[in-house]
C-alpha cells in the first residue's frame, strides 16, 4: 500500500522556483487501475517519477507499506526501483542496441537472477504481451504498439507491486491504443496500475479510479481511499520479505556494451583505429629501440672485443704520451727557418712514458673479486664478457721437419711494450671459448675433435684463409715455392696431421755443477732427435677457425691456440722444473738482490739496442735496465718475478685484459682500477690501456640521445592516445544518455551505469591496442626492409610478443582511466533529466 503524504516537489529553473507538485495527498490501493489526467505541465510526469523513485520529493513524505521513505538512501531507491516498480514509458524507451528479449531481461540481471530463470520469466512475460514470435528481434525492427508491449513486458517481468505509466498510448493510434489498455487492465487486476493520460475516454473506458491534477494540485478523485490507523499497522506488522539488493554483474556489463558497440560497426571500428595510433606509435617506437638496442649492443660488445682495457706489466702513460704529442706538434706550426726542432722518437717516447704496473696479490684478488660480483648477476645485467689472464707461457716445441729431422720451436720469452702484440705461434686461447666463438667460425674439425681434449690445437686462419711463412716453418710444415715467389696451397688435412711434442724445462735448461746454463737452442741434431723419441707429451691440430666475414675483431693472433688447461700445466712444470727450484733457493739465501739465471740475461739483451754497451751485471743490471725502460726502479722481489715468468714458473699473469660487453662494463672496469689505485702505494699504482676511449664516449652519446627521442615519442604518442579515448567515451556517454536514464529507471545503481561504460571503453581499448599491435607487426616489415636497404642492418624493428601483449593491457588500462571521467558523469546523470533527453 502506498501513501503520499503533503508531497511537494519544487524544481529551480534559473533563479526561479517551479512548484511543480503543492502538497499532494493520495493513497492507492494494493490493486487499482488509476489514471491521471490533467493538462500538460500540470505536475503528472513528476508525480509518477516521485511515486516511483525516480524523481525524490521536496517536502511531505511517501510511505511504502507503512514505512517512511524519510531517510532512504540511494541504495534504497535503486533497490525500491528494481523490486517494486515497474516503469512504461510514452517513448518506450528501450535499448535500441538489445534484442528485445535481453531488453526484457535487463531488470532481471540488476537482480542477480540466473541466466536460464531469467530468460524464462522474460519469455514468460512476452507471451504475456502476445510477443513470442518476436523475442530475437530488434525494437527498430518492431511496429510502435509492438515496443510498447515490450515495455510493458519489461515492467512486469520482475512483477513489481505497482506499475507506473507515463502516456503510454500517447503516441499510439486508437486500435493498438486499445490493445495496450486492456493489457494494463490485466495487469491492474493484482496490482496497482498508474497511468497518465490525456484521454478521457479511455480513462474512464479502463480504469477504476481518475484522479484530476491541475497547477500540481488535485483537483478531482473519483475513488479516494481512506486509509484506517490499524490497516496501515497491520501492513507494517508483515513486512516483505527482506530482499539482496539490486547489482548488475560486470559480464552484464560488458554485455551490454559490446552489442552497443556491435550496433555501431563502423563507427567502432573508426574511434579504435584512432586511438591505436597512440598504440602504433608506441609499439614501433618499441620495436626500433629493441632492435636497435639489441644492435648496440651486439656493436658495443663486438667494438669493446676489439678494444679490451688492458693492464699490462710494461705500459705506456697513453694519456701523458698523446698530450706530449698534440704539445710536440703545436710548436712546428711556428717553424722558422733558422733552427731545427728536436723531438723523441716513437722507441724514446715509449721510454718516456712507459710505465711499470706490479700487478700484485692484493690488485689480482680486486679483479677475481670484481670477475666474481659481474658473474653473480643475472645474465642481462652482466657487464662482461671476460676477464682474460695473460700468462707467460713460453712453450717449446719438438716436431719433425721434412727431412725427418727433430726442429726446435722456442717461444721468444719477452717483455713486450705492445701488450698483446706476440711474435710467437703458439698461445694460449681465451678462458671463454664461448666469447672466443662469437667472433670466429669453425671451418674444419678433425675426426678425432674432442673440445675436451687439453692436447687438442687450434690453427686460426685469417679471412683469406692465410697464414704467414713464419707460421708455417714454426709447425714444420715444408713448403713448395711455386714460380712466381708464391707457394702451393696447404691442405687442412696435412696440418692436422702433424705430431708436436712439448719440451719442458728440464729438458730444455742444463746446468752444470757451477750454476751455467745451457739451453737446448744450441744441442746437437742428434740430443734433439733421441729426446724426440723419448718425449711422450703429443700435441696435435683437431681444429681450424677463421674469423668471421662480418667480424673486424682479432680475439687472437693468427698462429696455434694452446688450450688454457695445457698453459697452466705447462708452467706449473716449470715450477717445479730444477732451475726455477734453483733460482727459489738463490732468493731464499740471498737478500736484496738475486743472482739470477741465463735465461732471464737473454732477455735484456734482446733490448741491447737500448742498454749500454757493457751491459749490466744480474740485479743491477735488471734494475738499471728497468729504470731506463719503466722509469722507475722495480724492487727486487718483483725483478724476481719477472725473471721466473720468463721461465714460465710464474702464475702471475703478464696482463689482464678486461672483454666488456657494453660502454657502462667499461666504465666499471676503469672505476675499479681508479678505487685500487686509491689504497695502493705509489709504486703499485695501476695505470690502464683503453684505446676505444674516443669510440666510447661518441657512440654512448649517440645511444643515449637517440633513447631519450625514443622515450619522448612514446610518452607523447601515449598521451595523445589516452585523450583520444577519453574524448571518445565523453562522446558515447553523450550518445548513450537516454540509456542511463533507463538504466537508472530499472534499479541500476550508479556504480552499474559507470559500470557499463568502464566496460565500454575497456572494449575499445583493448580493440585499439590488439589493432596498434597488428598494425605494428604490419608495419615492420616495410620498416625494416627501408632500413636494410639504407643502411644495411636487417631486422632493427622487431616486436617482441611481451611488448605486444603489455601494449594491448596498457591500451585497456590507459582508455578505463581516460574513461573514468566520463563514466562517473554518467554515474551522476539524473535518471529524470536523462528519460527527458531525447
Ligand atoms: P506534465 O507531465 O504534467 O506535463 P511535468 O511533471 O513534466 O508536467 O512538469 C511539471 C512542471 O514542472 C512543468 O512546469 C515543468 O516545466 C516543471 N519541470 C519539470 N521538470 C523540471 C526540471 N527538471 N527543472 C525545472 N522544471 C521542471
Ligand atoms: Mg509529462
Amino acid at each position: 500500500m502506498l501513501q503520499l503524504v503533503d508531497i511537494k516537489k519544487d524544481y529551480l529553473a534559473g533563479d526561479n522556483k517551479v512548484e511543480a507538485l503543492k502538497g499532494i495527498n493520495l493513497n492507492f490501493r494494493n490493486s487499482e487501475f488509476v489514471s491521471v489526467l490533467g493538462p500538460s505541465g500540470c505536475g503528472k510526469t513528476t508525480l509518477l517519477n516521485i511515486i516511483g523513485g525516480l524523481d525524490h520529493y521536496s517536502s511531505g513524505d511517501l510511505v511504502i507499506n507503512g514505512k517512511s521513505t524519510k531517510d532512504f538512501k540511494d541504495r534504497d531507491w535503486d533497490t525500491y526501483r528494481n523490486r517494486s516498480i515497474g516503469f512504461v514509458f510514452q517513448s518506450y524507451n528501450l535499448i535500441m542496441h538489445q534484442s528485445i528479449l535481453n531488453n526484457v531481461e535487463l531488470a532481471l540481471t540488476l537482480n542477480g537472477i540466473g541466466r536460464e530463470e531469467r530468460k524464462k520469466r522474460a519469455i514468460e512475460a512476452l507471451t504475456k504481451v502476445g510477443l513470442l514470435n518476436h523475442i530475437n528481434k530488434r525494437p527498430n525492427q518492431l511496429s510502435g504498439g509492438q515496443m510498447q508491449r515490450v515495455a510493458i513486458a519489461r515492467a512486469i517481468v520482475n512483477n513489481p507491486d505497482i506499475i507506473l505509466a507515463d502516456e503510454p498510448t500517447g503516441a499510439l493510434d486508437t486500435e493498438t491504443s486499445v490493445q495496450i489498455m486492456e493489457i494494463l487492465k490485466g495487469i491492474a487486476k493484482d496490482r496497482l496500475v498508474v497511468m497518465v493520460t490525456h484521454n478521457p475516454e479511455l480513462a474512464q473506458t479502463y480504469s477504476t479510479r481518475i484522479i484530476k491534477l491541475l497547477d500540481g494540485k488535485i483537483t478531482d478523485d473519483t475513488n479516494p481511499y481512506e486509509v484506517k490507523q490499524n490497516e496501515s499497522r497491520k501492513e507494517e506488522i508483515k513486512p516483505k520479505t527482506k530482499k539482496r539488493n539490486t547489482s548488475m554483474s560486470f559480464w552484464t556489463a560488458l554485455h551490454l556494451s559490446l552489442n552497443n558497440l556491435r550496433t555501431k560497426k563502423g563507427r567502432t571500428i573508426m574511434t579504435a583505429f584512432a586511438g591505436s595510433i597512440g598504440i602504433i606509435g608506441v609499439a614501433l617506437v618499441l620495436a626500433i629501440s629493441n632492435g636497435f638496442s639489441g644492435y648496440i649492443n651486439t656493436m658495443q660488445s663486438d667494438t669493446l672485443s676489439g678494444y679490451p682495457v688492458s693492464v699490462s706489466t710494461a705500459t705506456i702513460d697513453y694519456e701523458s704520451f698523446i698530450n706530449t704529442s698534440t704539445e710536440q706538434s703545436s710548436t712546428e706550426q711556428e717553424n722558422n727557418d733558422d733552427h731545427v726542432v728536436v723531438y723523441d722518437s716513437v722507441i724514446q717516447k715509449y721510454i718516456q712514458y712507459g710505465h711499470y704496473n706490479n700487478i700484485t696479490s692484493e690488485f689480482l684478488e680486486t679483479v677475481k673479486n670484481f670477475e666474481q660480483q659481474d658473474k653473480e648477476k643475472p645474465e642481462t645485467q652482466q657487464q662482461l664478457n671476460l676477464v682474460q689472464y695473460n700468462y707467460v707461457t713460453p712453450l717449446k716445441i719438438l716436431f719433425k721437419d721434412a727431412n725427418n729431422n727433430t726442429k726446435l720451436t722456442a717461444q721468444k720469452n719477452s717483455i713486450s711494450v705492445f701488450s698483446g702484440g706476440n711474435a710467437n705461434t703458439f698461445f694460449e686461447s681465451l678462458a671463454n671459448n664461448d666469447f672466443l666463438m662469437t667472433q670466429y667460425d669453425v671451418v674444419y674439425r678433425t675426426a678425432d675433435y674432442d673440445p675436451t681434449d687439453i692436447y687438442g690445437l687450434t690453427l686460426v686462419i685469417d679471412q683469406g684463409n692465410r697464414i704467414s711463412r713464419a707460421v708455417m716453418n714454426d709447425l714444420g710444415i715444408k713448403l713448395t715455392p711455386k714460380i712466381d715467389g708464391t707457394y702451393e696451397n696447404v691442405s687442412f688435412e696435412t696440418l692436422c696431421s702433424k705430431v708436436y711434442k712439448i719440451v719442458f724445462n728440464n729438458d730444455f735448461y742444463t746446468i752444470d755443477s757451477s750454476d751455467n746454463v745451457s739451453t737446448l737452442q744450441t744441442a746437437s741434431q742428434a740430443t734433439l732427435d733421441s729426446l724426440y723419441d723419448s718425449l711422450t707429451t703429443e700435441l696435435k691440430i683437431t681444429q681450424i677457425i677463421r674469423q668471421k666475414e662480418d667480424s673486424n675483431t682479432e680475439l687472437v693472433n693468427s698462429g696455434v691456440l694452446f688450450s688454457p688447461e695445457l698453459g697452466a700445466l705447462y708452467r706449473e712444470n716449470c715450477k717445479n722444473s730444477e732451475i726455477a727450484q734453483k733460482q727459489q733457493a738463490r732468493k731464499a739465501t740471498e737478500t736484496g738482490n738475486y743472482t739470477f739465471f741465463d735465461p732471464f740475461k737473454i732477455l735484456i739483451s734482446e733490448f741491447s739496442g737500448i742498454i749500454p754497451e757493457n751491459g749490466f751485471a744480474d740485479t743491477d743490471a735488471i734494475n738499471a735496465f728497468l729504470n731506463l725502460y719503466f722509469k722507475t726502479v722495480i724492487p727486487a722481489d718483483d725483478a724476481y718475478e719477472l725473471a721466473m715468468q720468463q721461465i714460465g714458473a710464474s702464475n702471475t699473469p703478464q696482463s689482464i685484459f678486461f672483454y666488456a660487453k657494453n660502454f657502462d662494463g667499461k666504465k666499471s672496469v676503469q672505476e675499479m682500477v681508479e678505487n685500487y689505485n686509491k689504497t695502493a702505494t705509489k709504486t703499485n699504482q695501476i695505470i690502464y690501456s683503453d684505446q676505444s676511449q674516443l669510440i666510447t664516449s661518441t657512440l654512448g652519446a649517440i645511444v643515449s640521445i637517440i633513447s631519450y627521442v625514443l622515450i619522448a615519442f612514446a610518452s607523447i604518442s601515449l598521451i595523445v592516445s589516452s585523450i583520444m579515448i577519453g574524448v571518445i567515451t565523453y562522446t558515447s556517454v553523450i550518445e548513450r544518455t537516454k540509456e542511463i536514464g533507463v538504466l537508472r529507471s530499472l534499479g541500476a545503481r550508479k556504480k552499474d551505469v559507470s559500470r557499463v561504460f568502464n566496460a565500454e571503453t575497456a572494449i575499445i581499448g583493448a580493440f585499439a591496442g590488439f589493432l596498434g599491435v597488428v598494425v605494428s607487426y604490419l608495419l615492420c616489415i616495410p620498416i625494416n626492409a627501408i632500413i636494410t636497404s639504407l643502411a644495411g642492418i636487417s631486422g632493427i624493428a622487431s616486436l617482441s610478443i611481451i611488448h605486444a601483449i603489455a601494449l594491448i593491457l596498457i591500451s585497456t588500462a590507459l582508455s578505463l582511466i581516460a574513461g573514468l571521467i566520463p563514466s562517473r558523469y554518467a554515474a551522476k546523470k539524473d535518471p529524470v533529466t536523462a528519460l527527458r533527453t531525447e
